[in-house]
């Protein structure tokens, strides 16, 4: 079993629990083998449900004998990124704040799954508040790409990605608020798929930028995503931005063939043309649309204009929302209190909890933040940035009434070396080919497309659909992900450099 754990995707573990080859305890305890053998390394969890993870799979395992198994997932482990809530487990967000909270409450996909019978394994690792794109600053410990361990895993989800990567998670949920999802995705060799704004519950979600945050799978495949998305989303009366048309059943495009007979792909020509894209990640998405043409599909050039103004427009929204929802963490209802002993000391106690146990970045965007959104600057900056992100939906608007699907990179290059990005300007142009997704709603998944040749670091393509088309994209990347050079490629975690 140990053997091919590691390759083991979420549906064919489920066929494995059908056919009685496996039982749920097996699968479980053999993920927690790989969990100690690897994650001292890696740094892929930041804390692991192994007790509650082995009663119920016990219990799984009960219910299967006696044929009451909850659906065709019960007893799956699954990990979940440590910004979504799960009953009566830590809930830190990577950050020193919550050091020691627990949440009292599930998140709507956490309750959604654990329906389904699956198993919370452990908590991934995650940049601060998810604000960054290499998860070297969670406040705990940086995550290694399980490819190359000088490298990083992108972020912010990059604990999610790894744990996938590595073998020590079947699937994990992560958070894409401009790209976290996709961007570690890309970097690490998996599936990220970010649904549509509003697809997903974010019930649970500790938000970190409300009108762009999304909630969605990082798998060993393709069907891994459908399946998962099939199982998180729909409607939540517990979030008011959670809308009733979102797809559903997506998972049912894998029982029609996958052909792309007279699909129409587009290829934005900024992003191919951006002066940062590595000649070799062009090359490689290049190589994944003529691969499309193969299959039938009709691949020509678009434009979108207007993603020149997506980074600047999302660090000036992103902070904005940011600042407001991070005013809760004031020491007072929620983790760590640093408790003042002067005069006024309720003031203090809120500067001291909030200085000393915010991060750099996450104290940066909340400055940024209620700057943008001041009186005499709002005009200036925060209105600016929600007309530039009007015209950016338009622009998919526009692109998407001529193709049914878009092709892109992922991200500019390749995993960078730790510590490399030091520039907080730089790192965030990483998310350059993700961000614009976010700020228009619609989705987006990043599926393996290669791998550098210089380094042997893994290469994504991006897919990008309309608002709530999830089966259209998916079909798409599901007969790419036949094509890839990258499919099934596992890195060996046994002798990755140091
Ligand atoms: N890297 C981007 C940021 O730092 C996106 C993060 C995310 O998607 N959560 O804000």
């Amino acid at each position: 079993m140990d053997k091919n754990i590691a390759t083991l995707s979420f549906a064919h573990a489920a066929e494995l629990l059908r056919e009685g080859q496996i039982s749920s305890r097996e699968l479980v305890q053999a993920l927690l083998s790989r969990v100690d053998v690897h994650d001292e390394a890696l740094g892929a969890y930041l804390s692991v449900a192994r007790e509650s993870a082995l009663s119920e799979a016990e219990e799984a395992d009960a219910r299967r004998q006696k044929g009451e198994q909850l659906s065709p997932w019960d007893g799956l482990p699954i990990s979940v990124k440590d910004n979504i809530a799960v009953a009566g487990q830590a809930n830190t967000c990577g950050s020193k704040i919550l050091e020691g909270y627990t949440s009292p409450y599930d998140a709507t996909v956490v309750r959604r799954l654990k329906d389904a019978g699956c198993i919370v394994l452990g908590r991934t690792n995650m940049d601060e508040f998810a604000m960054g794109s290499s998860t070297e600053h969670s406040a705990y410990k940086p995550v290694a790409n399980p490819w190359a361990r000088s490298c990083v895993p992108g972020g912010s989800s990059g604990g999610s990605a790894a744990s996938v990567a590595a073998g020590e998670a079947l699937a994990a949920l992560g958070s894409d608020t401009g790209g976290s999802i996709r961007q570690p995705a890309a970097f690490c060799g998996v599936v990220g798929l970010k649904p549509t704004y509003g697809a997903v519950s974010r019930y649970g979600l500790v938000a970190f930028a409300s009108s762009l945050d999304q909630i969605g799978p990082l798998t060993k495949t393709v069907r891994d995503s459908a399946v998962l998305y099939d199982l998180i989303s729909g409607p939540d009366p517990n979030d008011a931005t959670s809308v009733p048309d979102a797809a559903t059943g997506v998972s049912g495009v894998f029982d029609s063939g996958l052909s792309l007979e007279g699909k129409k792909i587009g290829m934005p020509k900024e992003f191919f043309d951006y002066e940062g894209l590595s000649a070799e990640v062009r090359e490689k998405v290049q190589n994944a649309a003529e691969a499309l043409e193969q299959r039938g599909a009709n691949v020509k050039e678009v434009s979108l204009p207007y993603n020149e103004f997506a980074i600047a427009a999302y660090y000036i929204i992103a902070p904005a929302e940011a600042s407001s929802n991070l005013a809760r963490f004031d020491g007072i209802r929620y983790g760590r209190r640093e408790v003042a002993e002067a005069a006024g000391r309720l003031l203090e106690t809120y500067r001291l909890s909030r200085g000393k146990n915010f991060g750099e970045e996450v104290k940066r965007r909340i400055i940024l933040g209620t700057y943008v959104l001041s009186s005499g600057y709002y005009d200036a900056y925060y209105l600016r940035a929600q007309k530039a992100r009007t015209k950016l939906r338009e622009d998919f608007a526009r692109v998407f009434e001529e193709c049914d699907v878009l092709l892109t990179p992922t991200t500019p290059s390749g995993a960078f070396r730790m510590k490399q990005v030091t520039e907080p300007l730089q790192m965030y142009r990483s998310d350059i080919f993700t961000i614009s997704a976010n700020l228009a709603g619609i989705p987006g998944i990043s599926v393996p497309c290669g791998f550098t040749e210089t380094e042997g670091l893994p290469v994504g393509a991006q897919f990008l659909a309309p608002h709530f088309a999830e089966k259209e994209m998916l079909r798409v990347a599901a007969a790419y992900e036949q094509a890839s050079p990258a499919a099934g490629c596992y890195p060996d975690v046994t002798e990755t450099d140091g």
